[in-house]
């Protein structure tokens, strides 16, 4: 790629979007149709990345813990969900329509509250808008059929609190993990696949005693940093913010967001929220605290059936998509290489799409071809799962290519390989090349990516 002088952040971030678009990681959603704003569509390597950063959060969070259990709830819920949580009446974002132009901007995220920057009409007073799909269940259009596409997963978890408890009787503190589509109909979807109207979201409902809440909430904020660091997030661009009663959701009494230096400026990434047991409390939901007897001194009349009790909740919440932005900004870096540039996604092996690729040198001798495949690239799709057969182009190309998809090593198979089964592996970061033995080349790469 031709250097550029003075790049700035603006060409960033569209060299970022024309990547993704280029080497098949994310599409503009029913664009042949002139585009849906707020939807994009996932390629192949799009859907790694995301699948494996998810598959990532779901071991940390879940596989490995004793105290953690999964759900994937319907996206559809009755609507007494909605309105117990205080959603009907509280999901909302300030809102002004220009008088003239009649255009819709956030209220909170413009400069000048007065003026249209479309058209320089007058702006009208800022409004509720809600921001939840609604639509219709069955075949009568009645008001009881009425439905929203949910906004948080959060609510599955709670609504399903009784039937976790029942079915697997766990002791406080414990957690429900989930990773689903969240819809929002933003007032102003922007800036790539930051601010969408459909998206997925990782949240944790951590069910505690009132008590425990502070500890627990510091543990969360420990363990959320933990995370971001091992998938790849740029630390030194995430902040801490502590938001102010008045910014806070309807239901929370403290949040921390985790805020991300984008190009478009400092904004959310993830956020870190104390419930209290506001929406237990409003779905009517109970737990029957045993340990909470079996501690208290009066051991001899211990009560079996324990007292009843409504916990408290912390709720780390991870957005997928804005992990992939996040991830994709802290990944992509250009060398400088005089009148050229090379431009590279740093991925970390646990979450790059592909973990090797694998090329004869030259595709029209069948000789190398059938190396390549047999001996290389079948037991490494064995064992790897993630590994690319790459013959299109000449080497320079293939390179250039994986370079922006993030592919930690290529492998070459050219004629030498024939006569001493050893083939050339490529490092993305450094572009150097050495030899290693085709029967040494699994636990060559396994050790370089553990
Ligand atoms: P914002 O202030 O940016 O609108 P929020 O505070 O409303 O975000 P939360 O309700 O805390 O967001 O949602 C939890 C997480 O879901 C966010 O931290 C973010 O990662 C993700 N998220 C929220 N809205 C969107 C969106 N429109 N597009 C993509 N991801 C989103």
């Amino acid at each position: 790629m031709k250097k550029e002088e003075n790049t700035t952040e603006n060409d960033l971030m569209e060299k970022i979007v024309s990547l993704c678009k280029r080497r098949g990681f994310i599409f503009p959603g029913s664009e042949i149709y002139g585009g849906l704003a707020g939807t994009y569509d996932w390629g192949h390597f799009g859907v790694a990345l995301k699948n494996n950063i998810k598959q990532y959060w779901w071991k940390k969070f879940v596989d490995s813990r004793r105290d953690m259990y999964g759900l994937d709830a319907a996206i559809l819920m009755r609507q007494e969900v909605w309105q117990k949580a205080g959603h009907v009446e509280n999901f909302a974002d300030p809102m002004v329509e220009c008088e003239k132009c009649h255009k819709r901007f956030r209220a909170d995220q413009i400069e000048n509250k007065e003026k249209c920057a479309e058209c320089g009409g007058k702006l009208g007073k800022p409004m509720h808008f809600n921001m939840m799909f609604k639509t219709q269940v069955g075949v009568i259009e009645d008001s009881s059929a009425t439905s929203y596409l949910r906004p948080e997963t959060a609510q599955g978890m709670f609504i399903n609190f009784k039937n976790t408890v029942d079915a697997f009787h766990p002791k406080l503190p414990f957690g429900m993990a989930q990773i689903g589509k969240a819809f929002r109909n933003e007032i102003t979807p922007r800036d790539f696949i930051f601010r969408q109207r459909e998206f997925e979201q990782m949240e944790i409902e951590y069910f505690v005693r009132e008590t425990d809440w502070e500890k627990y909430f510091e543990y969360w904020r420990g363990e959320m940093l933990d995370w971001m660091e091992e998938v790849g997030i740029d630390m030194n661009k995430v902040h801490e913010i502590e938001v102010d009663k008045e910014d806070r959701a309807h239901y929370s009494s403290r949040t921390v967001d985790f805020e991300f230096d984008y190009p478009f400026g400092q904004k959310e990434l993830f956020g870190l929220a104390y419930r209290t047991n506001f929406d237990l409390k409003n779905h009517g939901l109970e737990y029957v605290d045993e340990e909470a007897n079996r501690a208290s001194k009066d051991i001899a009349r211990h009560d079996p059936v324990g007292s009843k009790m409504i916990p408290h909740v912390v709720e780390p919440t991870f957005g997928v998509d804005r992990a992939v932005l996040s991830i994709l900004l802290s990944a992509y870096t250009e060398e400088d290489k005089g009148e050229e540039v090379r431009p590279y996604l740093k991925f970390k092996p646990n979450i790059a799409p592909v973990i090797c690729a694998v090329s004869p040198l030259l595709k029209n001798k069948p000789e190398l071809v059938e190396y390549a495949n047999t001996k290389v690239f079948a037991p490494l799709k064995a064992e790897f799962g993630r590994v690319l057969w790459d013959d299109n182009g000449n080497i320079g190309k293939r390179y250039r290519r994986q370079d922006e998809i993030g592919t930690p090593f290529c492998i070459v198979v050219d004629f030498d390989t024939l006569a001493d089964n050893t083939v050339t592996v490529r490092d993305r970061d450094t572009a150097l090349q050495v030899r290693v033995k085709v029967s040494e080349l699994a636990n060559y790469i396994k050790e370089k990516i553990s």
